[in-house]
């Protein structure tokens, strides 16, 4: 951890009216990392408001006092207030301004400092103090960090610590990817002090199923994935219409992304869904393979080295999956190599 607290430390204990803000289709470790902090700075008694662009998926929405976060689907008129208040903002587990999506005008117009706390590479110079480490395996973690040096470990309870916990349960996928530092385990092992209950977490966000969610899972493994053993790679693709037979849910594709790794010699997974008026576009990879630059470069959207997101907006399903099996012969030789 290579930044300063002490402007953290000065700019909150100033802060009358802080908001806490995080990114467009908020995964687990946004509302974690969100609600964890929103929780802390409740128990120090500050006026806090936790904001999201949009709903997070059901299996993350039973995290303690998730009702309290104001949507800006919902919420507008209350949001644009609480940012015109506001001398302090968080902005949780994004690094691009835009990443907020229709709040992104309030951000930008919002007076109040500005302090980045997260883990993607590359963040943006808009933020007035940043707290950036891609080492880190979530924001979360990141977080209950930055907890522990500013000092505020009192101000900690059960809440704040499951929470904090999802939040780096989920980015790590159970601790399988980004969790082969020691301190992620140590930060974990602080936050299970406060009586976490494991296995319940585990159960709500990874056991929650619906049974149509699970037939849409073994449907796209079964009859829409395609492996490319030339290029170590495998990707799934679901139309708007199957994604509608199987009655989707926000969130039901989550994680549908990995299961090509699964596969013996699969490096990178790709997954493409038809939404209405883009192409959702999922990568992820193992060892350098780095899909965020080819996210970048060839789509529109970016994320981590081994996780990226992003959209095509002006091709149809089939033409997006063209293009992206024109690109592979451009990496051919970094997509068979498992550098584990
Ligand atoms: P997902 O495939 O789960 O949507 O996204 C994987 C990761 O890529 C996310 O954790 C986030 O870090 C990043 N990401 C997703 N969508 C976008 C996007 O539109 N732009 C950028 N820059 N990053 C994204
Ligand atoms: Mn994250």
């Amino acid at each position: 951890m290579n930044y300063k607290t002490k402007p953290c430390i000065e700019s909150v204990e100033k802060a009358k009216h802080i908001v806490i803000v995080g990114h467009e289709n908020p995964d687990g470790d946004a509302v974690g990392s969100v609600l964890g902090l929103w929780h802390l700075l409740n128990n120090m008694d500050k006026k806090v408001t936790a904001v999201f662009p949009n709903d997070a998926p059901y299996f993350f929405k039973w995290m303690p006092d998730y009702n309290k976060i104001l949507l800006y689907t919902q919420h507008k008129a209350n949001i644009d207030k609480a940012f015109e208040e506001a001398d302090l903002v968080f902005c949780l587990d994004f690094n691009e301004k835009r990443r907020v999506g229709i709040l992104e005008s309030t951000l930008t117009s919002c007076r109040a400092t500005k302090i980045l706390i997260d883990h993607h590479p590359y963040p943006e110079k808009f933020f007035d103090i940043i707290i950036s480490d891609v080492e880190v395996s979530s924001t979360a973690e990141l977080v209950t960090l930055l907890i522990k040096k500013c000092k505020w470990t009192k101000y900690m309870d059960y809440n704040t610590a499951e929470c904090l916990f999802t939040g780096i349960l989920t980015d790590t996928l159970s601790f399988t990817v980004n969790a082969s530092r020691a301190i992620t385990y140590a930060l974990s092992s602080e936050l299970l002090k406060y009586g976490l209950n494991n296995e319940k977490i585990h159960q709500q966000v990874f056991n929650s199923y619906t049974e149509q969610r699970m037939h849409l899972i073994g449907y796209a493994i079964y009859k829409k994935m395609k492996i490319l053993p030339t290029y170590a790679t495998g990707y799934i693709y679901l139309t708007r219409d199957e994604l509608k037979e199987f009655d989707f849910r926000n969130g039901d594709t989550e994680g549908l992304v990995n299961y090509p790794l699964s596969i013996k010699g699969i490096n990178m997974a790709a997954l493409f869904l038809e939404k209405k008026d883009f192409i959702k576009i999922s990568f992820r990879s193992i060892g350098n393979i780095p899909v965020n630059e080819m996210m970048s470069t060839h789509f529109s959207g970016g994320g981590h080295k081994n996780a990226a997101g992003g959209d095509e907006k002006s091709l149809s399903l089939s033409q997006t999956i063209e293009k992206f099996e024109k690109m592979l012969p451009l990496y051919k030789d970094i997509l068979k190599r498992n550098d584990l």
